[in-house]
């Protein structure tokens, strides 16, 4: 009996890292006084905060307009394909957990994913509280396709802002087996307290990452390695 026997209800957490390899830059430490450094350049304090948004919102339009084009050029990785075959064979429950705002699970094929953090290519109307399929830029102030007010945002959450769809991602934690991390710091609540939750149901918790992130000391495995290489091999495994 190998220590992933047994196991049926899986809750996967996806972070920048797992879409390195496809060319989407991670959050490179030693920038700004958040601690999360750089991201593209910028200072995360200065695109990715509600205060920068009402501060300067041209500036925080164009950056996420610059990410969500360079993302439509990207492709998804093996480990994106991976866990997309996972997805697919899986008998058991499944639910793929991303901070990802990138759309690259979907597009390996893996249908039961929930974006945390929002969406890239989501434009969400503030005036009707809608949220739209967005592909183009929103600096220019279109209007909103159901309401036509001329008050769309990036439907991304930034830091300060509530993550979406929590008792969904708790009930599925409350539920599963086994708990795995992929490419994330765990530098960012609430997901990196989800090893913490998860060790305290009594599940089983397995981190694959380039290298250690912060609270690895919760997960009873790590194994470290690019994602394209350590994903793959661990669905192999999973499903025999
Ligand atoms: P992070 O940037 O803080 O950390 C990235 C992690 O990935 C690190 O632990 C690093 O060791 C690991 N990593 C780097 N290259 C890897 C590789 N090839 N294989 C495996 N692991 C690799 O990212 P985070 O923990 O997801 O948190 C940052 C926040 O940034 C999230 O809220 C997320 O919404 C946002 N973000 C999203 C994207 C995206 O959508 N692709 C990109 C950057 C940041």
């Amino acid at each position: 009996m190998g220590p992933m026997d047994g196991i049926r209800n899986i809750v996967i957490l996806t972070g920048a890292g797992i879409s390195a390899e496809s060319g989407i830059d991670t959050f490179r430490g030693g920038g700004g006084q958040s601690g999360l450094g750089l991201w593209e350049q910028h200072r995360v304090e200065d695109v990715a905060t509600p205060e920068a948004f009402a501060r300067d919102p041209n500036l925080v339009l164009r950056f996420y307009d610059m990410r969500r084009a360079a993302v439509q050029e990207k492709l998804p990785n093996p480990a994106h394909d991976a866990l997309a075959r996972l997805d697919a064979k899986w008998k058991g429950g499944l639910l793929i957990v991303t901070q990802n705002v990138d759309d690259l699970h979907e597009r390996s094929g893996a249908s039961r994913v929930l974006h945390m953090h929002g969406e890239h290519l989501n434009a969400w109307c503030t005036w009707c509280d809608t949220r739209s399929r967005w592909t183009g830029p929103l600096v220019e102030r279109p209007p909103c396709p159901v309401c036509g007010a001329c008050a769309l945002r990036p439907d991304v959450v930034w830091f300060g802002e509530m993550p979406y769809r929590m008792d969904e991602i708790y009930a599925a934690l409350r539920s599963a087996d086994l708990f795995v991390s992929i490419g994330t710091s765990g530098a960012v609540y609430p997901a990196a307290g989800f090893v913490q939750t998860a060790r305290d149901l009594g599940v089983r918790t397995l981190e694959l990452n380039l290298e250690r992130s912060q609270g690895s000391e919760w997960f009873h495995e790590t194994r470290l390695g690019p994602a394209s290489e350590v994903v793959p091999a661990w669905v192999d495994e999973m499903l025999g």
